[in-house]
C-alpha cells in the first residue's frame, strides 16, 4: 500500500477507480453497504495511514451514499466533492501519512499540561515545571492582558490541561469563560494567592486591588511558590523536582532584585520620578524607592482614555516635578504619550515591558530578562532629570 502512494496520482485514481467499482459490485451483489461507513469514524481517531487508507477502499465500495463519509476522515475540505467524486478524494485520503508522524509525539502525553494566561506566568511555568510539563500560555508576547476576546483554541487547551494558572486580582477574568466553554476540572491555581496588594483604581476591573502583581521580585518569589504547589498537586511523583526547581529559580529572583537594585544605586532617590503609559508598575516602584508622578492613561486598566482635564494636570505635574522623560510600553499605543511628551517639552523612552514579555530574541522574552531591562531603561532616563 505504501509503495502505491508514491505513483503518480493518475495512476493512482486509476487503482482505486477499478477497486471501487469491483468491490461495489461485489457488495451490491451482497444487497448489503450498511457496516461501510463504521470504519470511517474510527478513520478519525487515528492517524495511522494503513488505517485511512483502507477506510477509503471500504467507503469507495459503498457507492454514493458512503462516499461523502470518506471526507470526514481526512480532510473537511474534500467533503463537497465527495458525493459523486468519490475516486477523486481518494488521493486526498492518501495525504493521511502527512500526519501520521503526530502519532510519534505521543511521548509528550507523560507530560503536565500546563495552561497559563499571561506570558510572564507562562514563562514562571516553564522554569519551575522544566522538563515534566508542557507549558501553553494563552497570551503572545507583546498581548494585552487587559483586554483579551478568548478563542475556540483557548477553550481546547483547557480542556486539555491538568493544571490552569492564572495571575488573578481580576487582571485575567477573561479566563473564566474559557473554563466554562471548556468543561475543564483541572485544578485552577490563582498565583497572586498570599501576595500584599496594593489598592486598586476603584473601578470594576480593579476593585480586588493593582493587578500587576510580578513587578516585584519579591511577589514573583511567591507565585512561582503557587505555581510549584499546584505542580506538585497533579503531579505528586515530581514535588522534589518541582521543589528544587523553585529554589533554583527563587535564587536567581533574589539575584535579580540584587542586580536592579545595583542599576538604581547611581540614581539618586530624588531623580526616581516616573512617568509611563499606564499604571503597571506600583509594585516596582515600591521596591526600588520610585515615585510614580503620573500615567498618560490614568488607571491599571489600559483601555481607558484620558480626559483633556487629566492630560493637562499630567502635563503640569511633569513640569512641577521636573520630570524630563516620559516612558512607553509595548503593548500600548504610544500616540497619546508623544503628544502629552510633545506638549510638556520632554522625551519618550520606549518601550517598558509593562503588561507581557517581549518577543524571542528581544531584550524582554523572558520574566529576569524583561525586570533587568526595565530597570535599566528606568535609570538611564531617570539619569536626564
Ligand atoms: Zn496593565
Amino acid at each position: 500500500m505504501t509503495a502505491k502512494l508514491v505513483k503518480p496520482r493518475f495512476r493512482l485514481r486509476l487503482t482505486w477507480l477499478v477497486l471501487g467499482l469491483m468491490l461495489a459490485l461485489i457488495l451490491a451483489a451482497c444487497g448489503d453497504n450498511t457496516n461501510t461507513a463504521v470504519p470511517a469514524t474510527t478513520a478519525t481517531a487515528t492517524t495511522a495511514a494503513p488505517v485511512a487508507t483502507t477506510v477509503a477502499s471500504t467507503t469507495l465500495a459503498a457507492t454514493t451514499a458512503a462516499a461523502t463519509t470518506v471526507a470526514p476522515g481526512t480532510t473537511a475540505a474534500t467533503t463537497a466533492a465527495a458525493t459523486t467524486a468519490a475516486v477523486t478524494t481518494a488521493p486526498a485520503t492518501t495525504a493521511a501519512p502527512t500526519t501520521a508522524p503526530v502519532t510519534t509525539v505521543a511521548a509528550p502525553a507523560t507530560k503536565i499540561k500546563v495552561l497559563a494566561t499571561t506570558t510572564q506566568l507562562g514563562d514562571f511555568a516553564r522554569n519551575i515545571g522544566g522538563d515534566r510539563v508542557e507549558v501553553t500560555q494563552i497570551l503572545r508576547p507583546d498581548d494585552d492582558p487587559h483586554d483579551y476576546d478568548p478563542t475556540a483554541d483557548d477553550s481546547k487547551n483547557a480542556a486539555a490541561a491538568q493544571l490552569v494558572l492564572k495571575n488573578g486580582v481580576g487582571l485575567d477574568d477573561w479566563l473564566d469563560k474559557i473554563i466554562t466553554n471548556s468543561g475543564t476540572k483541572a485544578p485552577l491555581i490563582d498565583t497572586s494567592e498570599g501576595i500584599k496588594l496594593r489598592a486598586g483604581d476603584g473601578s470594576d476591573e480593579e476593585k480586588e486591588g493593582d493587578p500587576h502583581i510580578w513587578h516585584s521580585t519579591d511577589n514573583a518569589k511567591i507565585m512561582v511558590a503557587n505555581i510549584a504547589k499546584g505542580l506538585a498537586q497533579v503531579d505528586p511523583a515530581g514535588s522534589d523536582y518541582y521543589q528544587a526547581q523553585l529554589t533554583a529559580y527563587q535564587k536567581q529572583l533574589d539575584d535579580l532584585k540584587t542586580q536592579i537594585t545595583q542599576v538604581f544605586t547611581p540614581v539618586p532617590v530624588e531623580k526616581r520620578k516616573l512617568v509611563t503609559n499606564h499604571d503597571a508598575f506600583g509594585y516596582f516602584t515600591d521596591e526600588f524607592q520610585i515615585t510614580i508622578v503620573g500615567s498618560v492613561i490614568p488607571s491599571f486598566s489600559d483601555a481607558a482614555q484620558p480626559t483633556p482635564q487629566e492630560i493637562n494636570e499630567l502635563i503640569k505635574n511633569i513640569k512641577d516635578n521636573n520630570v524630563k522623560v516620559i516612558f512607553t510600553e509595548t503593548t500600548i499605543n504610544p500616540k497619546i504619550a508623544e503628544q502629552v511628551a510633545q506638549t510638556a517639552g520632554v522625551q519618550i523612552y520606549s518601550n517598558l515591558y509593562g503588561d507581557a514579555l517581549g518577543p524571542a530574541g528581544s531584550d524582554g522574552d523572558t520574566y529576569l530578562k524583561m525586570e533587568l531591562s526595565n530597570a535599566k531603561n528606568m535609570a538611564a532616563g531617570f539619569q536626564q532629570q
